[in-house]
């Protein structure tokens, strides 16, 4: 979206553009930054917006076949701000419960979309969890002020966009005959694929690597949604995956055995990665720190963008890990978690490549590689 030159005059607070004397194309490159007067009003719309799967999702605990699914808009000043909030059933969030805390969201008390802390601790503090409710509010937000002053979030971040990861592509778990299958089509139809990511826990954890490793050699990723009771059997498994090429493994044990998966870190021979074991940014000192090697960042646990890069921040300090992951997502999400892809080791970002009604473009993989664009805010246009 370019710069409206009617808003930009009128931020200014003058009447007309010729009153500026300004060289017409100085709006050919973008301002550094546009100051609000705060006559606006910034208005929260929502609809829901059921994600349709490619395919039959299957982890280590369920399938399913749709995500539930709410897009926001935030408008301020004729810039629309564009986030969502996907509600995979296992974090007890609903197309119901977000309604609910959406409709208590009353941002038009707010005349300044900069005062971003302001906005999003009283968001926050509007109700206990919600994590991807109030993660489609700072999305949106942070996607409105990228617009106001025409710059990528990125940017804005100070981040080299050359510095993103490679990003994989998900085989879930299936019977060997389609795993190969699955595993064939994505070597042959992302021809430029870097790494995979294989889902395990479900008991045929060999077999499933064995598929794989029958049609390539591609790097992988392990993905076990806490499908592993036994730390001993866990460990042993871990050197197998290391023999066969995986990088890192994630989510192992069930999140509630925290003695286990500390001993299990303690002497795998790669990284542990945290997923479903935490959510919010106390959790990485209370619950992470000296029980996985990292942690997933997934802006639907993070409540968004703000505390996402607050977490990059702790988890460094504390000289761990960082990859960022998604859900089931659109574009939307995808795209505005990419933004921090610089920062990070590892990038788990198909959510929308698995989704068939796809609103959003945004974030493209490009050789392999999460390649962010010179959009402003997050990054995404509808279609
Ligand atoms: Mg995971």
């Amino acid at each position: 979206m370019q710069i409206n030159r009617r808003n930009f005059a009128k931020t200014l607070g003058v009447a007309s553009l010729s009153a500026l004397m300004l060289p017409k194309d100085i709006f050919a490159s973008a301002p550094p930054f546009i100051k609000s007067k705060g006559h606006g009003k910034m208005k929260l719309t929502f609809k829901p917006y059921p994600l349709q799967m490619q395919h039959t999702f299957t982890v280590a605990e369920y399938s399913r076949n749709s995500t539930p699914d709410v897009l926001t808009q935030i408008e301020y000043e004729g810039f629309v701000g564009y986030g969502e909030a996907s509600m995979p059933p296992y974090l007890g969030e609903s197309v119901a419960t977000a309604t609910k805390f959406l409709q208590q969201v009353n941002l038009e008390q707010f005349s300044d979309p900069f005062r971003v802390d302001d906005i999003l601790n009283y968001v926050d503090s509007i109700a206990l969890g919600n994590p991807a409710a109030k993660a489609s509010v700072d999305i949106a937000l942070h996607d409105l002020i990228g617009k106001l002053v025409n710059q990528p979030l990125y940017k804005l971040w100070g981040l080299n966009p050359e510095k993103t990861p490679y990003t994989d592509f998900t085989i879930g778990m299936d019977t060997p005959d389609v795993v190969r299958k699955k595993t064939i089509e994505a070597v042959k139809m992302k021809e430029n694929l870097k790494v995979l990511k294989v889902k395990l826990g479900r008991g045929h954890d060999q077999q499933m690597i064995d598929t794989v490793r029958s049609v390539t050699d591609l790097p992988l990723y392990v993905d076990v949604n806490q499908g592993w009771k036994d730390r001993n059997k866990a460990l042993d498994m871990i050197y197998w995956l290391k023999e066969k090429g995986v990088v890192f493994v994630e989510q192992p044990m069930p999140k509630n055995q925290i003695d286990d998966m500390a001993w299990l870190t303690e002497y795998s021979p790669l990284p542990t990665m945290a997923d479903e074991a935490f959510q919010r940014l106390p959790d990485i000192v209370d619950k992470i720190h000296g029980v996985y090697s990292g942690i997933n960042i997934k802006l639907m646990k993070s409540t968004g963008l703000y505390e996402a890069k607050k977490m990059i921040t702790v988890a460094r300090a504390l000289k761990m890990k960082v990859m960022i992951g998604c859900m089931t997502e659109t574009s939307c999400g995808v795209s505005a978690v990419s933004q921090l892809a610089p920062l990070v080791d590892w990038a788990d970002l198909d959510g929308n490549l698995l989704i068939k009604n796809n609103p959003f473009v945004g974030m493209k993989v490009i050789d392999g590689k999460v390649t962010l664009n010179d959009l402003p805010g997050i990054g995404v246009k509808k279609i």
